[in-house]
């Protein structure tokens, strides 16, 4: 029972994957089921959903509770209607094969498959691709444990903008317990990886160079105005099957499977060098039984409107020098803009600015005002799950339905339930 396994003492501190923020209560429920869900909520007076704890800050943290839904593991898929329901336990890793071996597929993963969709969804995680938007955007429906135990289930469909607002929902609208999803029949993709490109051609040649496949990544360390790799994936129906060109705006094939970081393994790395494959193991960078990344390290992410990508590049050059020795990897994606009231790319295609730090958090949080003061002309918004030092006022000025969310975080949890210090400061204060 889930009361009897929360309060046990932990053998070791309770940490997020990275490492790096201890959680703040040792007391994990892990409900069996939903009815069990509704029992927790019902009896804490303070309860955070915990994820696959992917996430850098304290999203997902709690004083009191927190409510694991691991065990919430069921999968359907509905070939007809083309949604994949799944409990809110499931990772893209679980969820991908199997959707493969049925047929089908989600429009996008992040650079790793080992998130839950239910924790993924909730912060605005995303892949890369001009027209595809972040993972949230296939929502279709939630099923969700209000702060009275009442369950509710909220639809694209039928709830307009409720809905609209609830989806990237930080965790705060209530315990989410499934998530329906738009599918697609499946496809294939092949993954080519280009060497050195130079940064400037993305001045007259942005779209160009984010659409030379399905999901293009430039990575960069800031140094000599160049892209030390570019990674297209390129779907097998699209344009997958034409050779690679011999070069790509003045970058260079690679020869052999690389890792973005320089000295890291390309093992843990999904395919490259063309070789097809199913979507789910060429779209994530990183393969599902390795290591993604670096493991000891730090991110930060902010995203920047579309059009004025090339400057907000231009503008963080300029502390190139500060930035790469504490850097592992940077790397760019782009992401469609959205009509989900707190997503990073609301109404807003972006271009998403990404940071792997090596775990040296007083020089990083040293640095993040630096880059956050650069990057406020072009009214950076940093992801939700990610580090970032940005005041809280700015923070909601970035996003103009803060107020409606709000709103709909009081109806739902007058009593702030779910509401966190995470929240308290940044979305309160
Ligand atoms: C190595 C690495 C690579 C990454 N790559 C990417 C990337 O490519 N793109 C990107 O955008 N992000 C990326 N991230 C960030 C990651 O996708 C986000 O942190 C994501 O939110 C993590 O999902 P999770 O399942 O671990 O959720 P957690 O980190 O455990 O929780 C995240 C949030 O979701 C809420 N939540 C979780 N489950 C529920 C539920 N059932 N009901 C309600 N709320 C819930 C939590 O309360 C919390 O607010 C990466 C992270 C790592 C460590």
């Amino acid at each position: 029972m889930s009361h009897l396994i929360a309060g046990e003492p932990q053998a070791t501190p309770r940490t997020n994957w990275a490492g790096n923020l201890t959680f703040s209560t040792d007391n994990l429920h892990l409900p069996k089921d939903v009815a069990e869900v509704r029992e927790v909520v019902k009896r804490c007076d303070k309860i955070r959903a915990l994820g696959a704890r992917h996430s850098f800050n304290a999203i997902a943290d709690s004083t009191e509770n927190q409510i694991s839904l691991k065990h919430l593991d069921q999968m359907t898929l509905d070939a007809q209607a083309r949604t994949v329901t799944v409990g809110a336990g499931v990772t893209y890793g679980v969820l991908a094969p199997y959707l493969y071996q049925n047929g089908f597929a989600v429009h996008n993963l992040a650079s790793l498959p080992h998130v839950s969709v239910a924790g993924a969804c909730a912060t605005g995680t995303h892949g890369s691709g001009l027209k595809n938007g972040n993972l949230s955007t296939a929502v279709s429906a939630m099923e969700i444990v209000l702060a009275t135990g009442d369950l509710v289930t909220i639809s694209r469909e039928q709830h307009g903008e409720h809905f609209l607002g609830a989806v990237v929902g930080l965790g705060a609208v209530g315990i989410v317990t499934k998530v329906t999803l738009d599918v697609q029949p499946t496809f294939d993709v092949s993954q080519i990886v280009y060497e050195n490109m130079p940064l400037g051609h993305l001045e007259n040649h942005f779209d160009e160079i984010f659409d030379a496949g399905y999901s293009v990544s430039l990575f960069s360390d800031w140094q000599n105005h160049r892209a030390t790799q570019v990674w297209i994936k390129r779907r097998m129906d699209q344009n997958g099957a034409e050779k690679p060109a011999p070069e790509f705006f003045g970058a260079t094939p690679a020869t052999h499977k690389l890792h973005p970081l320089a000295g890291h393994s390309a093992e843990n790395c999904t395919e490259q060098m063309g070789i097809p494959g199913p979507w789910y193991e060429r779209l994530p960078h990183f393969r599902m039984n390795f290591t993604p990344s670096s493991g000891a390290e730090l991110q930060t992410e902010y995203f920047v409107p579309r059009d004025k990508a090339y400057q907000a590049i231009l503008a963080l050059e300029q502390l190139r020098d500060q930035i790469t020795p504490h850097l592992f990897i940077t790397e760019l994606r782009t992401i469609d803009g959205d009509n989900l009231w707190i997503s990073e790319a609301y109404k807003r295609p972006a271009m998403a600015i990404h940071f792997t730090w090596k775990p040296e958090w007083p020089a990083v949080k040293a640095l993040l005002p630096l880059i956050e003061a650069k990057l406020a002309p072009f009214d950076a918004r940093p992801h939700w799950a990610k580090l970032f030092t940005m005041s809280p006022e700015r923070l909601q000025a970035r996003y103009s339905e803060m107020a409606d969310f709000k709103d709909l975080l009081n109806d739902h949890d007058p009593k702030g339930k779910f509401r966190n210090q995470f929240l308290r400061t940044n979305l309160y204060s």
